[in-house]
């Protein structure tokens, strides 16, 4: 089911909700119990190994509740329980601000002052989970070069949500462009005391993490039957664990903008090897629809392309070239 239906309509979301995770993702003043980065980047990599499309939705559900979290606005006080509780899934619109769109040289999405309030037009290119979320969390340019941050309720008059993109993976996320045409926000955030959104981020490394995980259970699997392959199984599951070390580190101490991007080169070279390994162990066999290794082939290209800073993906084409 959640292959094309997502992790809403396969439960996967309602057990994570169920398990008290969410609220986790959410500081205790706003009425969740407040885990340590470290903990909620260790929780993305075990969530990943298992479903790569449920620790994408979630990743995009906490780029939102942490957007309202940080936000002045008193309403979040409102906002957030329900959210804590797993209900109203909420996404987020944000990549036209960091990494989309960028070079056109114009805003995909305004925010322009109307009455009392704000009207957006224009586009969000990407927001998984648009036709399973209750909101959309978006920030849009305003006039004098500004940014300002918006919960949208996904029924909005104005805003229409295009049919989920056919991907080449990852179908699940159910992630649509989505058209603003004079919307009218619900919550008006304002703009984020930290600068806004971050790219290449070290929730995105521990999802590559967790997906080399599930590429290495496949060649650990194939070893266990061909001794041939237990130096490559061995030496795969030592650099996952020497890099989730450096992840988990890097979330309990903070890390400088440089040496993130290095973490998150690394854990893309690392998905991608290691998922390429197990369809080479699992041969022709994991070349049949519906293998794990050829999932994991195709789920591992998604970190050439998601949330990918310039320098991270200047870096990866470099080693790709050989340069
Ligand atoms: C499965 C999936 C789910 C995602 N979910 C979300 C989500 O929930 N929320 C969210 O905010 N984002 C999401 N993203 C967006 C993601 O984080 C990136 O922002 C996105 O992949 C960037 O790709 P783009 O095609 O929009 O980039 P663009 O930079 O817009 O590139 C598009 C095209 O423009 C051309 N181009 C690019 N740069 C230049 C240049 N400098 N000069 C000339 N031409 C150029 C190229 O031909 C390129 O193919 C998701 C992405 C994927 C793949």
């Amino acid at each position: 089911m959640t292959t094309v239906d997502g992790p809403w309509r396969s439960g996967a979301f309602a057990a994570v909700a169920d398990s008290g995770v969410l609220a986790g993702f959410i500081p205790q003043e706003c009425g969740g119990t407040g885990l340590t980065e470290a903990e909620t980047t260790a929780l993305l990599v075990s969530i990943a190994e298992r479903c790569l499309t449920t620790a994408l939705v979630l990743t995009q559900w906490a780029a939102a509740v942490r957007i309202i979290a940080s936000s002045p606005d008193p309403g979040k006080h409102e906002l957030l329980p329900p959210l804590a509780r797993g209900e109203s899934p909420t996404t987020v619109g944000i990549s036209h601000l960091t990494t989309s769109r960028r070079h056109l040289g114009r805003p995909a999405l305004v925010a322009t002052r109307s009455g009392d309030g704000w009207s957006l037009d224009g586009e969000c290119p990407w927001v998984t989970g648009a036709d399973a979320a209750s909101s959309i969390v978006t920030g849009a340019a305003t006039e004098g070069g500004g940014q300002a941050f918006f919960v949208v309720p996904t029924t909005s008059a104005g805003l229409t949500i295009a049919p989920p993109l056919k991907l080449l993976a990852l179908a699940g996320s159910r992630t649509s462009p989505v058209t603003f045409r004079g919307v009218r926000p619900a919550h008006v955030l304002g703009s984020p005391p930290d600068g806004g959104p971050r790219t290449g981020g070290l929730s995105t490394t521990a999802l590559a993490v967790g997906a080399a995980r599930a590429s290495a259970a496949v060649i650990a699997s194939e070893a266990a039957a061909r001794p041939g392959l237990t130096t490559v199984a061995r030496e795969f599951a030592a650099e996952i664990e020497a890099l989730e070390s450096r992840v988990l580190l890097a979330a309990r101490d903070g890390i400088d903008p440089a040496a993130r991007d290095r973490l998150r080169v690394d854990a893309t070279s690392l998905v991608l090897r290691t998922a390429q390994a197990s369809l080479t162990a699992a041969k022709g066999a994991g070349f049949v629809a519906g293998h794990p290794a050829e999932r994991l082939v195709r789920e591992s290209l998604f970190f050439l392309v998601w949330s990918c800073p310039q320098a991270v993906a200047d870096a990866v084409l470099c080693d790709l070239a050989g340069v």
